[in-house]
């Protein structure tokens, strides 16, 4: 495994362990979860000015007017998808700076990643392979329409909000499955937990939530 960039000052481990605590404030309270969430260097997935500020609780902007999610968010939807038990392959809509697929990466078999924008993909692909996560694969494609050759998944993760569950999300969610979506228009997004169950599918409101929407076709 790939020695994490300490980081100085406001990227120090003392900052990252006041995200933590926060975090367990907020009901996160898998071990596994806090621990990838205390290692992975989000200063490194935001641009250098805004470094100092990647263990603050918050969403920041990495550009095309996208964000990288707050951490709690990231923290909760990553600890709702592993509730589930053991996952062997997820599939992620909206891979932006690669954060949330690099939190995944350890916790998971294979993370599959779908971006629409060419160069956050390109961003997000040569940071990952330089930080040393090795079972990612990223590709350039409207996430709408999931990642019909690699489905089905165990679980499905979407950073970006639709106004309705894709259908196609929903058809490549292997029995047994989960997937997290914020879901809504405009600011009024609800974050849901749906589950592929034996007796159909069913859905659980986690949270009120404000995503970037989440867009149909490629750039
Ligand atoms: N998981 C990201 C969050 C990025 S914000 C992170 O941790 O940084 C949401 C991302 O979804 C943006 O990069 C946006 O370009 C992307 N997106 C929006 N609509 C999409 C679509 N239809 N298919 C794939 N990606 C999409």
């Amino acid at each position: 495994m790939t020695k994490w960039p300490a980081g100085i000052g406001m990227t120090s481990q003392r900052t990252r362990d006041r995200l933590i605590a926060r975090l367990q404030q907020l009901g996160i309270n898998n071990p596994q979860v806090l621990d990838v969430m205390r290692t992975t260097p989000r200063h490194l997935f935001v641009e250098e000015a805004l470094a100092s500020r990647a263990y603050e609780d918050t969403a920041l902007p990495i550009g095309y007017g996208q964000t990288i999610s707050q951490p709690y968010i990231v923290a909760l939807m990553t600890q709702a998808l592993l509730a589930n038990g053991p996952l062997a392959t997820v599939l992620e809509v909206g891979s932006g700076s690669g954060y949330q697929t690099a939190v995944l990466s350890p916790l998971v078999g294979k993370v599959y990643s779908v971006e629409r924008l060419e160069p956050l993909l390109q961003s997000a692909r040569r940071r990952l392979l330089r930080l040393g996560y090795r079972n990612v694969s990223c590709k350039l494609a409207d996430g709408n329409w999931g990642w019909e050759e690699r489905a089905p998944f165990d679980g499905i993760i979407v950073t970006a909000a639709p106004a309705t569950v894709p259908n196609a999300l929903l058809s490549q969610l292997a029995p047994g499955g989960s997937m997290v979506i914020p879901v809504g228009n405009g600011e009024m997004q609800e974050l849901l937990l749906i589950k592929h169950t034996e007796s159909g599918i069913s859905r659980l409101v986690l949270e009120r939530v404000n995503f970037v929407p989440l867009l149909r076709g490629q750039n």
